[in-house]
């Protein structure tokens, strides 16, 4: 056999397994600009259709404003499509630098860099700031692009429980030797919706001298009574050491992260962060896209009120209905099913029915613990939300779920209990 077939049958066999496993992800095509109210085409090559969508990251309501794409218009009009250039290299406009400041401002700390993506701001932050005499302490459940960020700096690793915060300070006590102690966590858990408990980590981070690490990819623009993030909800506005956090959730969805907290800090990762160094400059149409995003969500807070509302009447309804939710505040609702070939099959159902859910399963979320994640944006109004929970009712019944809890859930599909 020519080698290349041999490599070809290794991965076809990979591929075979993942998905009688009931893993295999496959794509869907959307055919209209990101909203609440979607045309879909799922499977690839099937008709066209519209659906109420409730898995985006569109939190507030902003991927298609007409004031957002108006305002991206007149940048790319002013400044160009593209900067064919690094940002250290000729790819720094003002309005980069522009951008950096009103996000400083906005998080609450003193200098911000801008980066390709959060995965890449949490790909080279701890590179750059951290080396072999420091350690790293993160949440168990941290995001992928943090748990790469980690792997790639000198750094000591080492975790914590989720949120547990006696484990938290044992493993503080523990590296009292390291030169540098830093606490690693989400502002919000992008899988369970939950959120850090920030105020009792920053306590401990002080009496323990840590620095505070904080990726609020899932909050800033809607956590917090003025949207400011998981640190001002939890009271501790100023006191973070390190934010990171993306463009491309509630602030518009398009692309692009950032660095943000001590002068000091950002500045390293200026000087040394990869992917800042060796990837391009966030496009001029999204710099002046998000400009705008600030604009929007500085001069009013409706849109994260709206949000908040939207979540708090989704998950009334959820519950009422008889769903196993995960509790919490955020507008990520997960609606807990346990089982994988259940989830994609109850999202493959709730399209039938004109809602558009996605399940998620290992790895994306321990096995045994597959899920419909369902996100709230600004974007719906209470006809949508009353629309799909209908959908969610008759999907419930054909698969005889309602009113079930993870026992039952667990027993009913045969699998193991997993913690
Ligand atoms: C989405 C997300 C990221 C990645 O953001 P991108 O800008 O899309 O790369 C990083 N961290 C967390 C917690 C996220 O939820």
């Amino acid at each position: 056999m020519a080698f290349i077939d041999i490599v070809r049958n290794g991965y076809q066999t990979e591929i075979e397994g993942i998905k009688t496993a009931g893993l295999f992800k496959g794509e869907r095509y959307i055919h209209s600009p990101q909203g609440s109210e979607i045309e879909v085409e799922f499977p690839v090559g099937s008709e066209i259709r519209k659906c109420i969508n409730i898995c985006a990251n569109n939190y507030l309501g902003l991927s298609s404003h007409p004031e957002v794409i108006a305002a991206a218009h007149a940048g790319l009009d002013n400044r160009g499509y593209g900067m064919s250039s690094v940002r250290f290299i000729c790819g720094t406009q003002d309005i980069h630098r522009e951008l950096e400041n009103r996000l400083t401002r906005f998080l609450g700390t003193e200098d911000t860099l801008l980066f390709p993506s959060c995965m890449d701001a949490n790909g080279g932050f701890f590179e750059a700031c951290l080396n072999e005499r420091d350690v790293m302490i993160a949440d168990r459940l941290v995001h992928a692009s943090i748990v790469d960020g980690m792997r790639l700096s000198k750094a000591m690793q080492d975790t914590f429980k989720h949120s547990d915060m006696g484990h938290l300070e044992e493993k503080l006590q523990e590296h009292q030797d390291k030169r540098y102690r830093m606490v690693i966590t989400d502002g919000v858990f992008s899988m369970d919706g939950d959120m850090a408990k920030l105020d009792q980590i920053v306590s401990l981070a002080e009496k323990y001298n840590a620095m505070v690490f904080l990726d609020d990819s899932h909050a800033t623009g809607f956590i917090g009574r003025t949207g400011r993030g998981t640190h001002e909800h939890c009271g501790v506005l100023g006191k973070i050491d390190v934010i990171t956090t993306t463009l491309g959730k509630a602030l518009g969805g398009a692309s692009g992260g950032c660095v943000s907290g001590r002068r000091e800090l950002v500045e390293m990762c200026r000087q040394r962060a990869r992917p800042f160094l060796f990837s391009n400059s966030v496009a001029p149409v999204i710099v002046a896209g998000a400009l705008k995003v600030l604009d929007l969500i500085t001069s009013s807070t409706d849109r994260r009120d709206k949000l908040e509302w939207n979540a708090k009447y989704w998950r009334g309804l959820l519950k009422d209905a008889g769903f196993d939710i995960k509790e919490g505040d955020s507008p990520i609702v997960p609606v807990m099913l346990y089982d994988a070939k259940l989830a994609q099959d109850f999202a493959r159902d709730l399209f039938d029915e004109g809602v558009y859910a996605v399940g998620f399963f290992f790895p994306v979320v321990p096995k045994g613990q597959a899920r419909i994640r369902t996100q709230l944006s600004a974007a719906h109004e209470q006809h949508h939300l009353d629309t799909a929970i209908e959908a969610f009712k008759k999907v419930g019944r054909k698969h005889g779920i309602l009113g079930l809890g993870k026992k039952e859930l667990v027993a009913k599909y045969e699998m193991e209990l997993v913690k």
